[in-house]
C-alpha cells in the first residue's frame, strides 16, 4: 500500500512535470497536416506548422529557443517516423529561428529554406537582435524583481516568479545559442515534389517583412503565413504596410481553407485576412489624412486611436488597445515620409 501511494506520488510528479514544461498544443488541422500551437511564455514563441509528405516532413518556423523546438520535434516524433527534410523559416523574427539548430541536431541533413530578404534579415538584423537581447533580458529581469518586490497578494507573486525562471532560463539558453541560417533560398517560388504531394513556398512580395514567406498546400487547401496574416495582432515594426496589402490581396487569390499563422490558434476561411486588409486600408487612410490637415503625431493618435479600438477592437483578440498605438507610429512614419 506504502509502495503504491510512492508511485502514484511519482506520477503526479513527473505529470506535473511535464505539464509545467508544455509549450506547445499539437492540433491536427486537416489530412497529415498539424499545427503546434504555442502557449504564452516570457519569450514568445511561433507556432510550427507541420506537413507530413508520404517520404518526409516540411516545418514551418523554429520557435524562439531549440529547448523549444526540441519539444516540437518530440512532438513530430509521435505523428510520425518520417524525417523532417526541410525547415521553412517564414522572417527575420527570432521567435521564428532561433530555435533552428535543434532541427540540424535531430535531422543533419535537413535542408532550411528561406527567401533570399529573411535570410539577409537574419544575418544583418536577427542576429544583432538576439545579442541586444543579453543586455535587455537583464533589464526586465530587474524590472519583474522590483514588481515581486511590490506585489501584495500570492496569486500575483507566484505570476512575476514564474516569469522571472522563464527568463532566467531564456537568458542561459540565449548565452549558448548557435545560429542556423537557411541554407537553401529562392527569389518568388519554390516547389516541394514528393511523389503525390506538392508543397509551394512562395515570396509574394513585402509584408510584415522583406522576405516574408508563405507555405501553400493546394491539395490540403492550408497555408501557413507566418506572421504576415496570423490569429493575435498585426505587428508593424519592420513591415512595408503598403506592400503588405498587396502582398494579403495575392494570397486571398489562393484557394484555401485554413491558415496556419506564426501566432494565435488555426484560422479558417479568409474571415481574418479580410478583416486585416480592411484594417490597413483604414490605418493608412486615416492617418493619411489627419497627417495631411497638418496633425501631429500625438494629435494623430488622439484622433484616430479611438475610433479603430471602437472598430476593431473586439475583432482582435489580444493587446489591440497597445498595438494600435505602435501601428498608428509606423502608419504615421510611413505617409509621412513615404519610407516604407
Ligand atoms: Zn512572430
Amino acid at each position: 500500500m506504502k509502495c503504491a501511494r510512492w508511485l502514484f506520488l511519482v506520477l503526479i510528479a513527473v505529470q506535473g512535470h511535464f505539464l509545467a514544461a508544455q509549450l506547445f498544443d499539437v492540433k491536427p488541422v486537416t489530412d497529415d497536416v498539424y499545427a503546434a500551437i504555442a502557449r504564452p511564455t516570457f519569450r514568445t514563441n511561433c507556432n510550427a506548422a507541420i506537413f507530413i509528405l508520404n517520404r518526409e516532413v516540411v516545418v514551418v518556423d523554429a520557435e524562439s529557443k531549440p529547448s523549444a523546438t526540441r519539444e516540437v520535434i518530440a512532438q513530430i516524433k509521435r505523428l510520425t517516423d518520417k524525417p523532417v527534410k526541410y525547415l521553412v523559416i517564414t522572417h527575420l523574427h527570432g521567435d521564428h529561428f532561433q530555435g533552428a539548430e535543434a532541427y540540424v541536431d535531430a535531422w543533419p541533413g535537413v535542408q532550411i529554406i528561406s527567401s533570399e530578404s529573411t535570410r539577409d534579415g537574419i544575418r544583418s538584423q536577427g542576429i544583432t537582435r538576439m545579442q541586444r537581447e543579453l543586455v535587455t533580458v537583464p533589464i526586465a529581469m530587474e524590472k519583474l524583481t522590483a514588481d515581486l518586490k511590490k506585489a501584495s497578494d500570492d496569486k500575483e507573486k507566484a505570476t512575476i516568479e514564474h516569469q522571472l525562471s522563464e527568463a532566467q532560463a531564456y537568458l542561459t539558453e540565449l548565452k549558448q545559442m548557435k545560429v542556423s541560417l537557411p541554407n537553401v533560398t529562392f527569389d518568388r517560388r519554390l516547389t516541394i515534389h514528393s511523389d503525390t504531394d506538392t508543397l509551394e513556398v512562395l515570396f509574394l512580395g513585402k509584408g510584415h517583412s522583406d522576405g516574408d514567406v508563405f507555405v501553400y498546400d493546394p491539395k490540403r487547401r492550408v497555408i501557413a503565413t507566418g506572421d504576415a496574416l496570423q490569429g493575435w495582432v498585426p505587428t508593424m515594426g519592420d513591415a512595408s504596410i503598403y506592400d503588405w496589402l498587396q502582398q494579403l490581396k495575392a494570397v486571398e487569390d489562393l484557394d484555401f481553407k485554413y491558415v496556419i499563422g506564426g501566432h494565435g490558434d488555426v484560422l479558417q476561411g479568409k474571415d481574418t485576412l479580410i478583416l486585416w486588409r480592411q484594417y490597413f486600408t483604414e490605418l493608412l487612410a486615416e492617418t493619411a489624412s489627419a497627417a495631411a490637415q497638418g496633425a501631429s503625431l500625438e494629435e494623430t493618435k488622439s484622433r484616430i486611436i479611438p475610433t479603430l479600438l471602437d472598430k476593431y477592437g473586439s475583432q482582435f483578440p489580444r493587446d489591440f488597445s497597445k498595438t494600435v498605438i505602435a501601428n498608428v507610429e509606423t502608419a504615421y512614419r510611413v505617409t509621412t515620409t513615404q519610407t516604407k
